[in-house]
């Protein structure tokens, strides 16, 4: 089928809730480029919304998962899974958690750290219902996760939304401070407002976060779903804060594009739920978590975190120089490689259709700002060519862009 059979068909059975889509379809991809069917070449600087941590046919994730499926693919969580046991114990040794739970996507992990908070309280017999999360976060699109997302677009809809999220914005220590009460069972933040714009919390802010849930017994939790997995210079982006959470969440980079999701915790917080308390049917299956481990091993033993590192310094360093070079470019936000560059004016859209027309893939968030979150296996060179482009596709010519 080429790509306008294929919109035809989208069109008259599938749901329309992505509205008109980019007019490409991919048939294979290879280390960070994406291939069309009659064989366009694109260098992806997306990965898939921040997925394919590894990028495309990655022969160590492609012969495990393959390996994977010939032996087993589902067994549930009736049955003991070796592969759901050794993933947890490598999340726990690389990280400030001591206890994991798997799900398939990043809401349903936040869905299930909510229900823990919520399930904490309720064993100690205390009526804590508040979590405060912040304007503009993105939590995921179940009724809680939605409650939870501070943006209005997603939520009404969906009305009555459930019970009690607090938001404050960003970065306002005050408005922290006073949202804190009696009610209150947690703080749960994402570290880099990832769908929103790429835009970094301040030290200052999640050091007052972390001290407020000290002082009131309450919980600190990090929507690492994009952050985590390398995304930002280390393995989870706490790190680069210095500020350990009570309990994270992960998805999006874990499997390395196969569904998997966690949620992380340390002891006290973990032993809050009790056999019956939770469940998930796929959450952990032997294939998902197969891929997971080829992913951590991947960073932390076999030199991809490192580069990433490297190469998310490099990325902010080149964009830097860029923008002090380009009238058009407002601010070059985010940490590692996720980073944003935000227009003066609305032209976002034109950029991204002419880096297209380049044959690279970037994201697009609202009017005036492009999301940068490639494969961590990407190199200095995808870098400096990524780069070059932007700055043709903003140059003289580029004078000609006008608002979208
Ligand atoms: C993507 C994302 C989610 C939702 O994950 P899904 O797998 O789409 O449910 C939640 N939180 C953050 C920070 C995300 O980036």
């Amino acid at each position: 089928m080429n790509l306008n059979d294929v919109i035809a068909l989208d069109k008259q059975y599938y749901m329309n809730t992505f509205g008109d889509r980019t007019p490409l379809m991919f048939e294979r991809g290879d280390g960070i480029c994406l291939y069309t069917d009659d064989g366009e070449k694109f260098t992806d600087f997306f990965a898939g919304i921040a997925v394919n941590s590894l990028g495309y046919n990655y022969p160590a994730l492609t012969k495990a998962i393959a390996e994977q499926a010939a032996k087993l693919i589902h067994t549930s969580s009736v049955y003991y899974v070796e592969n759901q046991a050794r993933l947890a114990q490598m999340l726990v040794e690389n990280s400030c958690a001591d206890k994991v739970f798997f799900a398939s996507t990043g809401a349903e992990a936040n869905e299930g750290i909510i229900k823990l908070v919520r399930k904490f309280f309720y064993n100690k017999n205390e009526c804590k219902p508040e979590i405060i999360t912040l304007t503009n976060s993105f939590h995921g699109r179940t009724l809680a996760t939605v409650a939870a997302t501070g943006q209005p677009k997603y939520q009404a809809p969906y009305a009555p939304l459930l019970e009690k999220f607090v938001h404050i914005d960003a970065n306002d220590c005050e408005a922290l401070k006073s949202a804190i009460n009696e009610n209150t069972a947690a703080i749960m933040l994402e570290l880099v407002q990832g769908e929103s714009g790429v835009r970094p919390l301040d030290k200052g802010f999640v050091a007052l976060a972390r001290k407020l849930c000290d002082d009131n017994g309450i919980f600190l939790i990090f929507d690492e779903i994009q952050t985590g997995i390398g995304r930002c210079g280390t393995l989870f982006a706490y790190e680069k804060y210095g500020i350990e959470p009570d309990g994270f969440t992960l998805a999006k980079g874990l499997g390395g594009g196969v569904p998997v999701a966690a949620i992380c915790a340390k002891a006290e917080l973990a032993a809050a739920f009790s056999p019956g308390d939770h469940g998930t049917t796929f959450g952990g299956n032997p294939l998902s978590t197969r891929a997971g481990m080829v992913v951590i091993d991947e960073l932390v033993n076999n030199g991809v975190l490192e580069s990433a590192a490297n190469m998310g310094e490099y990325l902010g360093e080149k964009l830097a120089e860029l923008a002090a070079n380009c009238d058009k470019i407002a601010e070059i936000r985010g940490l590692g490689l996720m980073r944003a560059v935000e227009f003066k004016e609305e032209i976002a859209k034109e950029v991204f259709a002419k880096l297209i027309e380049k044959r690279y893939i970037v994201g697009v968030i609202g009017t005036k700002i492009l999301r940068l979150v490639p494969p961590l296996i990407v190199t200095k060179g995808d870098i400096d060519g990524f780069i070059a482009t932007l700055e043709e596709v903003l140059q003289p010519a580029g004078k000609s862009l006008k608002p979208f």
